[in-house]
């Protein structure tokens, strides 16, 4: 046996696969190539391949056997042997752009709400069937195998959805792309209910090993904070500075593999996780002082502890700013190194990245490219600017006033003193452009400003990320109109309107319909003959025709009545409730928030309710039975949305518990709403209802998920509602509703008028402050909300439109066969909403990038 020398060994040890380049392979000795491909995992996708696999993984992965293995263990050596799978193809998607070099898109996030994987990597590996039989064959179900899996809830909720869904569209369509985001040690919490109100548990995702993910321990990228910025003269004899932080925290890759539909490309989010920079001060630890010794682990580890669980909602904290910094920096590091590889000149790196900022979170990504070019690189600062403008876009996902991030300005000069310096310099010489064209207009520079000028002085981080980036997009086309009329018309004014525009939000029609509801996917490859519609949704289109075929319109109704089916014995299991599948689902699941307005949907409920017992039962007997089901966290400290939760449990326990309507009526609220749950519950409505304040919701993704699976909407002029309307027509959406140009005139009414509330809102009101639902007081902060608080939502104003529009819906669930027609329409037309066009929208109008296939 010869060993190698110990100085071809180093050789081969350091050649890390990402960094392999054309050079490197030719180099390499053809023989050692021949056996690394005779020894690479083969492709292990037919059902005796898995089983072995599945059964090394116990033995090896998990020391377990035959006679000691349960669902969760069948789980993990199902998930391992798909997990090989994936970072094969990972690698040669990583090698294959390496060598190609093409220009890379970058979606930086600060949540990504994935759900569970292992469904999903089956499907879209098309490895669903054989290891389903192999797994039966091994004495298990894969219902219930992947039912063991929790779900990575790094999100809120749309927002971070989105992100996820567009990096299954990435994948799918074979773009250069990573995503970056923060691994999370909890996630959103875990809500459970207790005497009707929320409580809120920790989200222990990572307390098992977690098969999705692959450390990258290698990968280590140190981020300073606080200290000082020193000047100094270089050789050229320019002033520089260099900033000097006094505290360093370690940035480590855990990397999670991102599978294509119906293609071997599978890409990449990098997700940070903080680790001190020093594992022990060993000699505080020799001292005794064990606590402070640990201390700074724990400091550093804080980081990225947990998850902020707002939805829309600002909150100052210090260790939030400190978060997004350690995120954006690492990134930015990494995306750099990446950029030096090809050793192409500055100019060219807008050429080769584009930097999407998801919201204004990442926005420091912005000041930390000019502080990498400036700074460090020795670039000018109009060079280094040109770069930085020419690199990164910004899409804007609220116009909601409280959900605008602002950070005080001493706050961020102390934990970054030098991005407070460059935020400062960009901002005088953006003013300076802007007075070039409005002379001695002292209004509109303030206007302008990324300084808030208050007492502290305040960064604006969407003026901020509005000037660092070249294109501003809104998520559906009443918002990206409303964003250049309200928040940013300033901005038009200066910049002119081509610098904003809109990009539809979308879903990808894997998940949402392929993986959550196979029946209906099944029925749809079937009758329109392929499988085309998961690659290209607008041949959904094909399912018209058979809008009125008797044959097809049972066996849609049939899919439809087993996912309700699903769904009630989920209720049962998880509430106790027992409901009846024939009767109307009506869902709202949801973030809570006072915008998205839950209040007046249970509300109506009561109306409802006392409708129904005014009746003799010979009127009952016509009556639409209906489930009316809620789901949906509300931040911890949303004291408003709280009581909303406890509103719904109340009158659930009075509706749901009175005979005398018998089961015409009840109601559910479904606890820890997230994304599997959202899988169960999405195909198995009849109603959903969107109904925020017109302008207040952006686009709303759930809207399109419920369509999609051949749900009707109930829902106000907003957001995307009004391009789902556009696409399916008239008769088949039930729109009701003030217009958002009338909000602000119906919020001054309210204001300075004395506007008399409708007056079924008001008996309701009277029947809740009655104590029909319990001890009326504890509602009354809510009940104030409409009376104290103006209505600032406007429910009094939309009340009786809501009203007339739910009694439309009940007339038209008479009518089953229409209903079934408007269902089916509903899905066939759905093919805009694909994050594939939106993907493809921003790839083309704003990256400037091209696929490029493994
Ligand atoms: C899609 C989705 C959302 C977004 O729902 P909206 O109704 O658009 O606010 C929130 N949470 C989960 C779990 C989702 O899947």
């Amino acid at each position: 046996m010869s060993t190698p020398n110990s100085s071809s060994r180093i050789r081969y040890h350091k050649r890390t696969p990402t960094g392999v380049t054309k050079n490197d392979q030719a180099s390499l000795d053809p023989k050692i190539v021949g056996l690394w491909e005779k020894c690479a995992v083969n492709e292990n996708d037919d059902k005796e391949n898995f089983q072995r696999s599945f059964v090394r993984h116990v033995t090896t992965t998990l020391a377990r056997s035959v006679y000691n293995i349960d669902n969760f263990s069948a789980y993990q050596a199902t998930a391992h042997t798909v997990r090989d799978q994936l970072i094969k193809r990972w690698n040669d998607t990583q090698q294959s752009h390496t060598e190609a070099d093409p220009k890379r898109v970058y979606y930086l996030s600060l949540e990504f709400l994935l759900g569970r994987s292992l469904d999903n990597a089956l499907l879209n590996l098309g490895l669903k069937e054989n290891f389903g039989e192999g797994v039966k064959d091994l004495g298990f179900r894969m219902e219930d195998i992947l039912d063991e899996e929790v779900d990575a809830a790094l999100g809120n909720g749309g927002l971070g959805r989105l992100a996820a869904c567009y990096m299954d569209s990435l994948a799918s369509l074979d773009y250069p792309a990573w995503g970056y985001g923060l691994r999370y040690t909890y996630g959103i919490f875990q809500q459970r209910l207790k005497d009707g109100y929320q409580v809120e548990f920790p989200d222990y995702w990572l307390n098992f090993d977690n098969p999705w993910e692959l450390p990258r321990l290698d990968v280590v990228v140190d981020i300073q904070f606080g200290g000082s910025v020193n000047k100094y003269t270089d050789e050229d004899g320019r002033v520089r500075h260099v900033w000097e932080g006094n505290d360093v925290i370690k940035a480590v890759a855990y990397d999670v593999p991102i599978p294509g539909y119906g293609t071997k490309n599978c890409i990449n989010i990098r997700l940070w996780s903080s680790k001190p920079k020093r594992q022990f001060d060993l000699g505080r630890f020799n001292e005794g002082q064990y606590e402070q010794a640990v201390q700074e682990q724990m400091q550093a580890e804080n980081i990225t502890a947990v998850l902020y669980p707002n939805d829309n909602h600002m909150v100052g904290k210090e260790l939030r700013l400190k978060q997004q910094y350690f995120w954006v920096a690492a990134s930015l590091h990494d995306i750099v190194r990446r950029f030096k590889k090809s050793e192409k000149p500055w100019s060219k790196f807008p050429d080769q990245v584009a930097i999407q900022l998801n919201d204004t979170h990442p926005t420091l990504a912005i000041v930390e490219l000019q502080r990498i070019l400036v700074d460090l690189e020795g670039l000018d600062w109009d060079e280094a600017w040109n770069i930085v403008t020419r690199t990164f876009a910004f899409t804007n996902h609220t116009i909601l006033p409280e959900a605008m991030e602002k950070w005080p300005v001493p706050m961020v000069a102390y934990l970054l003193p030098r991005h407070m310096q460059i935020i400062f310099d960009v901002n005088l010489f953006f003013l300076q452009n802007v007075e070039k064209l409005f002379p001695d207009d002292r209004d509109i520079l303030a206007k302008l400003s990324i300084i808030e000028e208050a007492t502290p002085q305040f960064v604006r981080m969407a003026h901020l990320a509005i000037v660092g980036s070249h294109q501003v997009n809104g998520v559906a086309e009443l918002h990206s109109n409303l964003i250049k009329t309200t928040i940013f018309k300033d901005f038009v004014k200066f910049y002119g309107s081509e610098k904003f525009t809109n990009v539809t939000n979308g879903i990808t029609p894997r998940r949402w319909l392929h993986q959550a509801n196979p029946k209906l996917g099944d029925l749809i490859t079937e009758v329109i003959g392929s499988k085309d519609w998961l690659k290209d949704l607008s041949s959904l289109s094909k399912l018209e025709k058979f809008a009125d075929d008797k044959e097809f319109k049972k066996q849609w109704v049939t899919v439809k009545r087993s996912n309700k089916v699903r769904l009630a014995e989920y209720i049962k299991t998880h509430t106790g409730v027992v409901v009846n599948p024939n009767a109307l689902f009506d869902i709202q699941v949801k973030r809570i928030h006072e915008y998205k307005r839950q209040f007046m949907n249970i509300l109506s409920v009561i109306h409802r309710y006392n409708s129904l017992k005014k009746m003799s039962s010979e009127e009952r007997c016509e009556v639409v039975k209906r489930v009316v089901i809620f789901g949906g966290k509300a931040a911890p400290g949303y004291y408003i949305a709280k009581l909303v939760i406890k509103l719904i449990n109340s009158v659930a326990e009075v509706v749901n518990k009175d005979e005398s309507i018998e089961d015409t009526l009840k109601v559910v609220f479904i606890p820890d709403y997230n994304v599997s749950v959202a899988e169960i519950i999405i195909p198995a409505s009849d109603i959903s209802q969107h109904i925020s304040t017109a302008g207040t919701e952006a686009s709303g993704t759930s809207n399109m998920k419920f369509v999609l699976n051949g749900g009707l909407i109930l829902g106000t002029v907003d957001g995307a509602n009004i391009e789902i309307h556009e696409e399916i027509g008239d008769d088949n959406i039930f729109m009701f509703g003030n217009l958002a140009d009338q909000v602000e005139d119906l919020r001054h009414a309210h204001r300075y008028r004395n506007v008399p509330i409708d007056p079924a809102l008001q008996e309701v009101i009277n029947d809740i402050e009655s104590g029909h639902f319990g001890d009326s007081r504890i509602f009354s902060p809510l009940i104030n909300t409409l009376t104290i608080g103006k209505d600032y939502y406007l429910i009094s104003d939309d009340f009786g439109s809501y009203l007339s529009a739910q009694n439309l819906v009940d007339e038209a669930y008479k009518n089953q066969d229409d209903w079934t027609r408007k269902s089916i329409l509903c899905t066939a037309r759905m093919g805009k909403f694909s994050s594939d066009r939106a993907i493809i929208e921003y790839a083309n109008r704003i990256w400037n990038a091209k696929p490029c296939s493994a």
